[in-house]
């Protein structure tokens, strides 16, 4: 290693290891510090329960993976990382008692789960992107106005104009309540109220995820992801240290440009960047729970087993009341909307034989310290009775262990980053560059950051844009 690195990396979530790699094959000297003993961050896998269980903590279903540009152009497969489709990607129960909706790949599917009367508004709202996720995601995933002109401005725009509205606005197109409980669960992985604006994008996102490259899970565990890009950073050249936690910038070694996988406010206090991010604001919590299961969890209906995720939530109101309840009025909701998954259904490997590990979470207040275990199971139990028959184990974090386990979700936000007010759409705040600093050599490259949470690297695709450009500048040159 030369005594001047070009590049530092602090953090080796999915964003910091695609900023290392992207700058190290780019030729660039490139190191990476991580607080945690094991890389990964967001995207890993351990058995958190009983021996051969192996558990997601984090991440576990990847339709931002598998549609991510920046991952697409990275031999992952060479190293290891293999996606497996669950046959259904998202199924979610009604309250009405009738059968799930089925969010498939086939548009016409998920259509037909809505039933007559909203069937073709889906199918037209669909319609003007699906077959188009490519150019659509390589637009939009990047920060728009630094990549002009757009590849697709015609389906970026029409897509802009759907996605800048509140979903509370959108499901008005839709006259039933299924396919309204399917665009508010969709919208409902920002943990924001349905009426934030541009929540529309979000679902949108989802659901065309799940139509062009559906919803996957790693084989062996999301840590398959981290673990590819690691040993792609390897072949390049670049170097990881782990359990170092860095403190200050005077903990690294010296470098022409320093790049931050962490919260905006770690990272002003490590860089001594004073109040630099004094507006930034951190949203509601999680509260993950997950079990090592005798069987696989007794949905009472097909579709849902057949299902990689599982939303719980029997309707839009009842998403909205609990999305209200942890993130405007400071209470835990009595139904929270749940996110589940189910891997072991479509990968079995990663549990003894006919046992399985299941993974659900809720939304709670920033910083709550109550216990949702009971509510998220009445919640389970509601449409799988017989579930909590099955537990073997479970490990619960509540915002103080999840932000325990990783500095980056403070008070237990997952998606490092409230989406509120502007900074829903400019993270980490409104700036031509907003990867860069107040000083020439810092970037910030992690969810805090556009294009937001999710296990898809572009956060640190589009910070090491903005790094070798730097580096390639003439101050950055020498
Ligand atoms: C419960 C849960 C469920 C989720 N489900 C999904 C899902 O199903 N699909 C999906 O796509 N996404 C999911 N996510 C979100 C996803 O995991 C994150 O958005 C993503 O990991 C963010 O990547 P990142 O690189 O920005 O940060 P992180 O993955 O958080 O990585 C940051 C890294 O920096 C390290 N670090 C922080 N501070 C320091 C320091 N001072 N010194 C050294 N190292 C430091 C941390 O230890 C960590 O390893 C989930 C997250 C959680 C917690």
């Amino acid at each position: 290693m030369p005594s001047i690195r070009d590049v530092v990396v602090v953090g080796a979530g999915p964003n910091g290891l695609t900023a290392a790699v992207e700058l190290a094959r780019r030729g660039f000297s490139v190191e990476v510090f991580e607080a945690r003993e094991t890389v990964g961050g967001g995207a890993r896998t351990e058995e958190l329960t009983l021996p051969g269980f192996r558990h997601d903590p984090c991440s576990a279903a990847h339709p931002m993976g598998i549609g991510s540009p920046a991952f697409a152009a990275m031999p992952l497969r060479a190293h290891g990382l293999e996606w497996v489709h669950p046959e259904i990607p998202m199924a979610q129960p009604m309250a009405d008692g009738g059968p799930p909706v089925v969010l498939s790949r086939s548009v016409g599917v998920t259509a037909a789960s809505l039933g007559a009367r909203d069937a073709g508004a889906y199918r037209r709202l669909m319609e003007p992107f699906t077959g188009r996720w490519d150019t659509l995601a390589a637009d939009f995933l990047s920060v728009p106005w630094r990549s002009l002109p757009p590849r697709g401005p015609v389906t970026l725009a029409r897509f802009g104009l759907a996605g800048v509205q509140p979903v509370s606005w959108l499901i008005r197109r839709f006259r039933d309540t299924r396919a309204r409980a399917l665009l508010a669960g969709l919208a409902a992985h920002v943990m924001a109220p349905l009426s934030t604006p541009a929540s529309s994008g979000i679902a949108l996102t989802f659901a065309l995820a799940a139509h062009d490259k559906g919803w996957p899970v790693a084989r062996g565990g999301s840590q398959a992801v981290s673990d590819a890009l690691a040993g792609l950073l390897a072949e390049c050249g670049g170097t990881v240290h782990t359990g170092f936690e860095v403190k200050r910038l005077d903990d690294l070694p010296p470098a022409r440009a320093y790049v931050f996988d962490t919260s905006p406010t770690a990272l002003a206090r490590i860089a001594g960047l004073g109040r630099a991010f004094r507006n930034f604001r951190y949203g509601a919590a999680s509260f993950k729970i997950d079990y090592a299961l005798s069987g696989p969890v007794p949905w009472r209906d097909p579709d849902l087993r057949r299902a990689g995720t599982v939303h719980v939530g029997a309707s839009a109101e009842e998403i909205g009341t609990a999305l209200h309840d942890a993130s405007i009025a400071g209470r835990a909701p009595d139904r929270p909307f749940l996110i589940t998954c189910q891997p072991t259904v479509f990968d079995p490997g990663r549990a003894p034989e006919g046992k399985h590990v299941f993974w659900a979470y809720g939304h709670v207040p920033n910083g709550w310290d109550g216990d949702l275990t009971g509510a998220i199971e009445r919640q389970i139990e509601r449409f799988a009775p017989g579930f909590r028959d099955l537990v073997l184990a479970r490990a619960v974090a509540g915002p103080a262990e999840l932000a325990r386990r990783n500095a980056n979700y403070v008070g237990g936000d997952i998606a490092c980053g409230a989406y509120r007010g502007l900074q829903t759409l400019f993270r980490p705040r409104p700036a031509w560059n907003p990867y860069a600093t107040g000083h020439p050599a810092v970037f910030l490259c992690s969810s805090a950051t556009w294009p937001g949470p999710g296990v898809h690297g572009m956060s640190g695709h589009n910070a090491a844009r903005a790094v070798w450009q730097r580096l390639r500048g003439p101050l950055g040159a020498g």
